[in-house]
C-alpha cells in the first residue's frame, strides 16, 4: 500500500453536451478488449463530475492518505498505485477529436469545490492534469493556471 502522492484530473474526451454515465465508464474500461473495452480490472477514475456539476463516486475510497489496493484506479500508467484519478465529462470539441475545454459553469464550480476540499484534507498531495504525467491533451485545460486561480 502506497502513500497518496497525486490527484490527477482527466476528461472523458467526449464532445460538449454529451453526458457520460457511470455505466458507460465501466463498460469502456472493464469490458474485454474483444467487446470494445480496455479489459481493465478496475475503472480509471474514483469520481466523475457530470455536466450538471454533480459528483458521482465510481470506486470506493476511505479518504485517508494511503492508496489501498481496493482504491486503485487505472488512470495513468506507472502512477496508479499512488494516485487518485478524477474525471469531468467532456474535453473535446464537436468534431469529437480536437482537445477543448468544454467544462460547464457547474462543472467548473464542482471541480473547484472538489479540489479545494481535497487540498484541505491532503495538503501535500500534488494536483496535476493527466498531461503532466503523459504526453496527452487530457484534461484539455491548463491545470496549473486553474489551481492558481482558485488559490491552491
Ligand atoms: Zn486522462
Amino acid at each position: 500500500m502506497a502513500r497518496l502522492e497525486f490527484l490527477v484530473i482527466h476528461c472523458t474526451a467526449t464532445p460538449p453536451g454529451r453526458e457520460v454515465s457511470a455505466d458507460d465508464i465501466r463498460r469502456w474500461h472493464t469490458a474485454p478488449v474483444s467487446k470494445g473495452g480496455r479489459g481493465w480490472k478496475q475503472v480509471g477514475y474514483t469520481d466523475i463530475i457530470h455536466l450538471d456539476g454533480s459528483v458521482e463516486r465510481l470506486v470506493d475510497n476511505n479518504e485517508d492518505n494511503n492508496v489501498d489496493p481496493w482504491e486503485v484506479t487505472n488512470g495513468a500508467k506507472g502512477y496508479n498505485s499512488r494516485s487518485r484519478h478524477i474525471v469531468y465529462v467532456g474535453g473535446v470539441a464537436k468534431d469529437g477529436k480536437t482537445a477543448k475545454d468544454t467544462r460547464t459553469d457547474q462543472q467548473k464550480e464542482a471541480l473547484k469545490a472538489y479540489v479545494l476540499d481535497f487540498h484541505k484534507k491532503h495538503p501535500s498531495v500534488r494536483i496535476v492534469g493527466h498531461n503532466a504525467l503523459a504526453g496527452k491533451d487530457c484534461p484539455s485545460f491548463d491545470v496549473p493556471a486553474f489551481l492558481k486561480q482558485i488559490g491552491v
